[in-house]
């Protein structure tokens, strides 16, 4: 009963998408459809898809595919562990195969925050120690939650200005249907 009731509170949680490898938007869509399916997950909110080049361990590498990004908010009764767990397997259906860092992939799905959580365990970094640097992850972001702080790394407004990512806006329809009035 007592764990019954823990899981009804949602707490906040961002997470980023990517994909650079196959129907990328289609990968983004079907990643969407499954975190909204997940048993107390509710997505609030999905970014505009934006594209970017691939970001290799020696910098930007123009002869990669490029990827499609974006950026949702969700309320989450999972703790965060277990929405990693979720997110990898979502990973997994949709063919993600793990080789080597930052290599090409269909589907990469990132939990940038979840509250203002600070962890740091051999599986899940909170926040995501890269977030604050990525443009991709941080100008959609920006545009679904102007306000949004990056804990321990202040407003991501400000971080923003300080990225010098090249991100440009994909032409799609949105992710998440607008909701009726
Ligand atoms: P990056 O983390 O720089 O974006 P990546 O997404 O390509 O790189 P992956 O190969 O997808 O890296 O994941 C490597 C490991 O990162 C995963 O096994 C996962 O356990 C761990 N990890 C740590 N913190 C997080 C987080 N906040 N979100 C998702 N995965 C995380
Ligand atoms: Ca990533
Ligand atoms: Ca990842």
């Amino acid at each position: 009963m007592i764990r019954a009731e823990r899981r009804r509170v949602q707490l906040p949680a961002v997470i980023a998408l990517g994909s650079n490898l196959g129907d990328r938007e289609q990968a983004l869509r079907d990643a969407v459809a499954a975190i909204r399916a997940l048993p107390g997950v509710t997505v609030t909110a999905a970014s505009d898809i934006v594209e970017s080049p691939a970001v290799k361990p020696a910098g930007v590498d123009a002869s990669a595919p490029a990827y499609l990004n974006a950026v949702i908010t969700v309320r989450s009764a999972l703790p965060p562990d277990e929405l990693l767990d979720a997110l990898n397997e979502i990973e997994r259906d949709l063919g993600r195969v793990r080789d080597i860092r930052w290599g090409d992939r269909t589907i990469d799905l990132d939990i940038i925050t979840a509250g203002g959580t600070a962890l740091r365990t051999e599986r899940l970094t909170l926040p995501h120690p890269r977030a604050f640097e990525r443009g991709f992850v941080l100008i959609p972001w920006l545009q679904i939650e102007p306000l949004a702080q990056l804990p321990g790394f202040g407003p991501v407004a400000d971080l923003v200005r300080a990225t010098t990512h090249l991100v440009r806006r994909f032409p799609a329809t949105p992710l998440l249907e607008p909701v009726p009035r």
